[in-house]
């Protein structure tokens, strides 16, 4: 019988927030592993834009947990020595109609109160952004602390920081089995493990492994579709998002046609670092079904057009599609378990993961060596679910 690899903790899935954890914790000197059922980034993180925003984000302690991220991520573009693209150039919102521009405004008011660098747009400061937006964009706003990266690079920069500092890394091992005795026992496709501790970082297959345990785990997978543009004349250089972007994920009232509802379709413009673009995004609950849907294509090219007419006989070279862990409240699960000592979740990101990543991953190493965290944790803990269900 093949010998039982052990480590202190063990992490299970190496998306953006394993490795982060995975980075953090080994940095700290944690004798660390983390199992993996593909590759590295196999999963949502792979399959997603890289926007380190808080344009998007609730001011309060949504944008809080952004910028505290964005902080880190400074850091680790000097630190990691894997380059992940990381571009700090701002990202903007463009609005579709003077009720949207009234509503950027208040917006932009609301983040300065909160001490956020948010700035107004108007007609002509769009028009400077890129040569290919419509001429009747009434405005928008612009976030300067806002980032790009590429996060599939990202992923392999942290593993391989972790690395250095003794991270041990299991590939191609789905986790099959759980169960918590004097260690937790972990067995998976190809091999044996125990730990101390094990931090469920599975994004939207999270609730599987919770299964294992008897936890139930409210995430839910909120799929996204984007198209990518083939490299041609340079669009633009920051992030765009359309106002109704927001709407749609925070499902809040919105004016737009039928099929752009249906499909939670909304602008999200990201030139690459080589220039090609990538343009989405959808937001749908239709299972794990990762399939490409040519409606919401087609209703997101429709949408593309709105704001870059110009840009109708460009070439798109492919689609592809993510699963976002949506949580009912728009926050993450960054928690121990109550009942299951040692038994960590770090998931539930839905369109913020790539944003929150180095945060996540500060505060599961502040919660596994028992140190006051980086910010208060009291708003991702595990149990306001469980809350909810038993009132
Ligand atoms: C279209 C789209 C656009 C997005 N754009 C942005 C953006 O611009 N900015 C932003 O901040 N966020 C964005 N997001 C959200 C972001 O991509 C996710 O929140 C993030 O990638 C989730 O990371 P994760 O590590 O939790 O999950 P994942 O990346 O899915 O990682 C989980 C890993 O666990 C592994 N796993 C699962 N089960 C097992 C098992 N049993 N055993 C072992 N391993 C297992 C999987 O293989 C996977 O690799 C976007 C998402 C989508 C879909």
């Amino acid at each position: 019988m093949a010998a039982k690899h052990h480590a202190e903790v063990a992490i299970i899935g190496g998306g953006i927030m394993g490795c982060a954890i995975a980075y953090y914790v080994s940095k700290a000197g944690f004798d660390c592993m983390l199992i993996e059922k593909g590759d590295i980034a196999s999963g949502t993180s792979s399959r997603c834009d890289g926007n380190i925003t808080i344009v998007d984000k609730d001011p309060g302690f949504d944008s809080k947990m952004s910028m505290v991220s964005q902080e880190l991520t400074v850091d680790l573009a000097k630190e990691l020595e894997i380059p992940f693209e990381y571009r700090p150039l701002g990202s903007i919102l463009v609005c579709d109609n003077d009720q949207e521009m009234e509503a950027a405004i208040d917006w932009v008011k609301i983040q300065n109160e909160a001490g956020l660098k948010f700035n107004v747009l108007d007609r002509s400061d769009i028009k400077q952004e890129s040569p290919f937006f419509a001429d009747d964009i009434p405005g928008g706003l612009e976030c300067e602390t806002d980032s790009l990266i590429n996060p599939y690079l990202f992923c392999y920069a942290l593993i391989d920081k972790a690395k250095q500092y003794g991270l041990k890394l299991f590939t191609q091992r789905e986790v099959t089995g759980l169960a918590k005795k004097d260690a937790f026992e972990i067995s998976t496709s190809n091999g044996e493990f125990t730990a101390k501790k094990v931090i469920n970082a599975a994004g939207v297959w999270a609730p599987f492994l919770g299964e294992m345990l008897d936890v139930d785990i409210p995430i839910k997978p909120r799929k996204g579709h984007i198209m990518v543009g083939a490299r041609q004349e340079p669009v633009m250089m920051r992030n765009v998002m359309e106002f109704g972007y927001l709407m749609n994920k925070f499902e809040r009232e919105r004016i737009a046609d039928e099929e752009t509802q249906k499909h939670g379709v909304a602008l999200v413009l990201e030139p690459t670092e080589s220039q090609n673009f990538l343009l989405g995004s959808s937001r749908e609950f239709v299972g794990y079904d990762g399939r490409v849907d040519i409606n919401v294509i087609r209703t997101m090219a429709r949408r593309a057009m709105r704001f870059y007419p110009k840009m109708d006989d460009f070439t798109m070279i492919r689609a592809y599609t993510g699963f976002r862990p949506w949580t009912e409240d728009h926050l993450p699960i960054v928690s121990e378990v109550e009942e299951i000592p040692g038994f960590y979740i770090a998931a539930g990101h839905e369109g913020d993961g790539i944003s929150l990543a180095t945060v996540t991953g500060k505060l599961i190493q502040q919660m596994i060596s028992e140190e006051e965290t980086i910010i208060p944790v009291d708003p991702l803990r595990f149990d306001r679910f469980q809350k909810v269900t038993s009132s």
